[in-house]
């Protein structure tokens, strides 16, 4: 296509407020235009990325037998309500009333919507199992919508959703989207890795995401360089690393005004692995004292799986339970639910005394207070892998995709059943598999772009090639670039021509931006010498090819496998 007719509006400046380089890029580069928070708009070369990550995912999944379908996203509120998601969803669910006063809900997700649907459509064993999907918008009020596309209000998510006999058969289905994911990420060319996840809101028990490694994920992973162990903080375990511990036998010191793990550490000049951090929380009306060492952090997740919904006890909350301070509170004497890290099964600390200014050394778990033994820290950078004993190493991330196996979770309040061989009535055993193709692009421009711009995958470049002819008031120079142009149209390559009257270096400016893979130049020494200069975009050596041989040089160029100086770059 003719840039001269093409709207491809670039900046110069990065946008106000962006931080993630990929948010900057896309918005200069002219994929994308932000309407309100969260709600963007996709210009003409950033819908051409999505629908070269869409086709990607519709052949994998088609490939795995799934089927597309379109739900709608407009959904009544009464099927979520059946499975209790109407009331556990809070602000972040879109609710709304029709006409006639009926209550409606914008869909986040469709696992209500597609079990309906299952229950009254599949009736027998004969019938499954079945995998359906769709490439649809969502719309999610999120309380921080943010780095451009990869966190918006509204935004395309393939999802689908197995329906099987039994457990077994889930696990096949299960096993066919883990191929099909890493070959849609393969293909798309970014670097990812599958994690073990958190089922959380879906329920379930077994969940993985993918993860494409970016500084400008909201997420971490703790990744075992050794056995290849890789889960989300929010699950990750590890063997924790023990100090050297002091004597017991309790004590009570003075410590006025000395709240903060750093504050009693520097005055009682004990490192912060010798003290225990004491959180006071509810969950629900119960106050429950939680512990974790002082150089460790509590992962909210994993003591939620413990003990369900909790929040902060607030400060008269805390004094009616302890009788204390927050920076004086500690689990000796008190008598109400403990629960403390697995760590400190062993050792001798420093807590909180339950009175005001003071608190205690030489507490040893166990002897002078019980509690419940659970894993709820946070994985820290250098803890060991319980698998192989080598260190963990922990990385930012962008969930671009996940996978949960879902049970019977949906399939029994909306009695989505089938009559099995003996006639037997049983639920469907269902799975859910979400991918987010604007993230997938997002991870594309946070792994590759270099000081310049975009660098894209092949497969996912809005155009192969980018075609600059330097002056097209020279009437050889513009011969020759139709002519390539021609040439490359006519092989199938997508070229992007840039024959506008605008300076060589605001069409070089521009090409470097937009990332095409592959950049064809025709200047007043290629008009000289009857040549192309060809460069591969992540910073390739200059090559020239004769005008006759240089279609044909491009075409190969952009079929070589990844790693022999082609550009089908990606790996697993
Ligand atoms: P996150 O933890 O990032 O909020 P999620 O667990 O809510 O994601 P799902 O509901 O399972 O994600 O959605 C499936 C996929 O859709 C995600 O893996 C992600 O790629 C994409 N996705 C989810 N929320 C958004 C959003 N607000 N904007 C863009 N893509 C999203
Ligand atoms: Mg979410």
């Amino acid at each position: 296509m003719k840039a001269s007719r093409l709207f491809i509006p670039t900046l110069k400046e990065d946008p106000a407020e962006a931080e993630a380089i990929s948010h900057k890029l896309s918005v200069r580069a002219g994929l994308v235009r932000q309407l309100a928070a969260g709600l963007y708009i996709f210009l003409p070369l950033g819908l051409r990325v999505m629908e070269k990550i869409n086709r990607i995912i519709r052949e994998e999944m088609n490939a795995i037998g799934a089927q597309e379908i379109s739900m709608p996203v407009l959904h009544p509120a009464e099927v979520w309500r059946q499975t209790g998601r109407y009331d556990q969803i809070g602000p972040e669910m879109f609710r709304l009333q029709d006409r006639g006063g009926r209550e409606m809900v914008l869909g986040m997700t469709h696992e209500e919507i597609v079990t309906w649907l299952a229950a009254r459509e599949l009736r027998s064993y004969r019938d499954l199992p079945q995998i359906w999907y769709q490439i649809q918008t969502k719309l999610r009020d999120e309380a921080r919508p943010k780095s451009g596309v990869l966190r918006t209000r509204e935004f395309v998510m393939k999802d689908s959703y197995s329906f099987d006999t039994d457990e077994e058969a889930l696990e096949e289905s299960y096993q066919l989207h883990v191929s099909a994911y890493e070959r849609i990420f393969t293909r798309a060319g970014i670097e990812f890795y599958m994690v073990e996840s958190d089922p959380g809101m879906m329920g379930g028990a077994t969940a993985h995401e993918f993860m494409a490694p970016s500084p400008a994920g909201e997420d971490e992973v703790a990744l075992c360089p050794a056995c290849g162990y890789a889960a989300n903080v929010e699950l990750a375990q590890s063997v924790p690393d023990y100090p050297e511990f002091p004597e017991a036998g309790i004590e009570e010191v003075e410590t006025p005004g000395v709240r903060t793990i750093a504050e009693v550490s520097g005055y009682l000049e004990v490192e912060p692995a010798l003290l225990i951090k004491s959180l006071l929380v509810m969950a629900g009306d119960e106050p429950v004292l939680v512990m974790v060492r002082g150089d460790q952090e509590l992962q909210e997740t994993k003591l939620a799986r413990v003990i369900g919904e909790f929040r902060p006890a607030q400060a008269g909350e805390i004094r009616e339970a302890t009788g204390a301070d927050a920076g004086f509170i500690g689990p000796v004497g008190l008598e109400l639910r403990k629960i403390a890290d697995e760590s400190l099964a062993e050792g001798v600390y420093v807590t909180g005394a339950n009175r005001d200014g003071y608190h205690l050394r030489g507490v040893v778990p166990g002897e002078d207070f019980q509690a419940e033994l659970h894993d709820i820290r946070r994985v820290k950078d250098g803890e060991r892998c319980r698998h192989c004993n080598v260190d963990l190493k922990l990385e930012r991330v962008i969930e671009v995709g996940n996978i949960f196996k879902l049970g019977t979770k949906y399939s029994e309040p909306l009695g989505a059943t089938y009559l099995d061989e003996s006639g037997r009535e049983r639920p469907i055993v269902m799975g859910s598999y979400g991918i987010g193709p604007a993230r997938v692009a997002a991870a594309a421009i946070e792994q590759q772009a270099d000081g310049k711009g975009i660098v894209w995958p092949a497969a996912i470049a809005p155009f192969q090639v980018h075609l600059v002819l330097v002056q097209p008031g020279d009437g050889a120079q513009a011969t020759m670039a139709d002519r390539l142009y021609a040439e490359l149209a006519a092989a199938g390559i997508e070229v992007l021509y840039d024959e506008r009257d605008l300076s060589p270096g605001a069409k070089f400016a521009d090409a470097d931006l937009i990332g095409c893979p592959v950049r064809a130049t025709i200047g007043k020494r290629s008009a000289a010498e009857g040549a192309v200069e060809v460069r591969l975009r992540p910073g390739g050596e200059e090559q020239k090819f004769p005008l006759e041989e240089a279609a044909e040089a491009i075409a190969g160029l952009l079929a070589e496998p990844p790693g022999d100086g082609g550009i089908q770059a990606g790996q697993p």
